[in-house]
């Protein structure tokens, strides 16, 4: 039974990291969403939101689980006894930071591997934050989220506007 680990910050899961979950269980048994919980940045969604709205978004799917972790993604990977790390891959910017990412989680531990996978040609474009920023300025995210995180994004930047919020400033929980 392999067991895959598919960290990232999820805020929020869009299509593009749902291509790479669907296309993951084709090699994969199982397959861990973890959100990792990063002190330094808030994020538009808690941390609690984020894991509902993958939930929801991956109800279909008895073979998926969403977790969060803190700290240091190898000891994560040790507790829940995961075998493989997987990462998306969008275009050259995203290698540099895969490859350090991947070359020091191996250095630190050597008994996981990290397995990349391409971005799909329909989502090479699609990163949570420009999701967010095309959300907040009022344009449609149709087709590159699911239908429930569509609907969470409205609310949340209408909370966040109702609040009294500055759209100027608004760039703080991207
Ligand atoms: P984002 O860059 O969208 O904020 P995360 O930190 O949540 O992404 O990323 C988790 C993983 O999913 C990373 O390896 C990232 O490269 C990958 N990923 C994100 N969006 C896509 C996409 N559209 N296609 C393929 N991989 C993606």
């Amino acid at each position: 039974m392999i067991k895959a680990i598919y960290p990232g910050s999820f805020d929020p899961i869009t299509f593009g990291h749902i291509d790479i979950i669907k296309r993951g269980l084709e090699v994969f048994d199982r397959i861990i969403v973890a959100v990792a919980i990063n002190i330094e940045k808030r994020g538009l969604f808690s941390i609690e939101e984020r894991k509902s709205l993958i939930r929801d978004a991956l109800k279909e799917y008895s073979r998926v689980t969403v977790d969060s972790f803190e700290g240091l993604l190898v000891n994560y990977v040790e507790k829940v006894q995961g075998n493989v790390i997987i990462r998306g891959l969008r275009a050259t910017s995203d290698f540099e930071y895969e490859f350090h990412m991947a070359s020091i989680n191996r250095h630190l531990n050597d008994r996981f591997d990290t397995f990349f996978m391409m971005t799909a040609k329909d989502y090479f474009f699609v990163s949570a934050r420009t999701i967010k920023e095309v959300a907040m300025l009022g344009g449609s995210v149709e087709g590159l989220v699911p239908v429930n995180v569509e609907r969470a994004l409205k609310s949340k930047f209408q909370t966040l506007m109702n609040q009294g919020g500055d759209i100027n400033k608004l760039d703080t929980v991207l």
